[in-house]
């Protein structure tokens, strides 16, 4: 089965504004896939409906499982969803304490734990960070930290929403080579169409919750 397929996806807020509408997405395992569009085109509610945090009309299935309440749980540890904000993943104070919240939550043995914390910090470049307060780092450094409280937790399926959004220079370079590295399927909502073009073979654009454009990305790219 594909790593990710929805089918006839619609979402409407309770306020009544319509954010999605008849979304229809496969994404083989293994894919880098970029979502693109302007602000308020659906991205995030789309990426909200991975793991089940928002749930629509119509169907989303992770590795041919359909999402319920049955299946949710699961689907959950498959799919690491990052927030565009650091403040909504980040609340301890250390370093290593959120990033082992995930694991310690899950139940498992404090050495597990302890080697996957390691592990994370050392895949997002923050091993030497672990004892620093998280709300002392700089943007660059919380959005690694926020990547690796999701990577700890060795998701399949990485859902990022702008992860170079806010980031000087530098810090978007250190992300941008970071998340070149990654090996999981991987669904990226972002305004940076530099970061399409070096890690997403594959471009889909949203607009007004449609998908206008879906393809090799040097096409969707060029078009006018
Ligand atoms: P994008 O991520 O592409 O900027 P969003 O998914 O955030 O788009 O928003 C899609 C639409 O849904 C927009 O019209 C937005 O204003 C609306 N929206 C987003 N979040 C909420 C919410 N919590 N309540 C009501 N409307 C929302
Ligand atoms: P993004 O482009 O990353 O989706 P937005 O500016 O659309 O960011 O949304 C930022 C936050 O505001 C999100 O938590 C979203 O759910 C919320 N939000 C967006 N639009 C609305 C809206 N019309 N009503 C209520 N909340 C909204």
């Amino acid at each position: 089965s594909p790593a990710v397929e929805i089918l006839h996806l619609s979402y409407t807020y309770p306020t009544g504004q319509v954010a999605l509408r008849d979304i229809c997405l496969r994404i083989p395992v293994g894919e880098h896939v970029a979502l693109v569009g302007p602000n308020g085109a659906g991205k995030s509610t789309l990426l909200l409906h991975l793991n089940g945090l928002l749930t629509g009309q119509g169907e989303v299935r992770i590795f041919g499982v359909p999402l319920s309440p049955a299946t949710v749980r699961q689907i959950r540890s498959q799919v690491g969803l990052v927030f565009q904000s650091p403040d909504d993943q980040l609340f301890c104070p250390t370093v290593f304490e959120d990033v082992a919240y995930a694991p310690i939550y899950a139940g498992l043995s404090p050495a597990e734990v302890e080697a996957r914390v390691r592990a994370a910090l050392a895949v997002v470049g923050m091993s030497a960070h672990a004892e620093r307060s998280p709300f002392h780092l700089s943007l660059g450094e919380q959005k690694r930290v926020a990547l690796a409280t999701v990577l700890v937790m060795q998701p399949a399926i990485l859902a990022l929403d702008e992860p170079t959004a806010g980031l000087d220079p530098r810090g978007r370079r250190e992300l941008m080579a970071l998340l070149r590295t990654l090996p999981q399927t991987l669904l990226l909502a972002t305004h940076d169409l530099d970061l399409v073009r070096l890690i997403c073979p594959r471009t889909v654009v949203l607009e007004r919750g449609e998908i206008v454009a879906d393809g090799p990305t040097e096409h969707v790219l060029s078009d006018p």
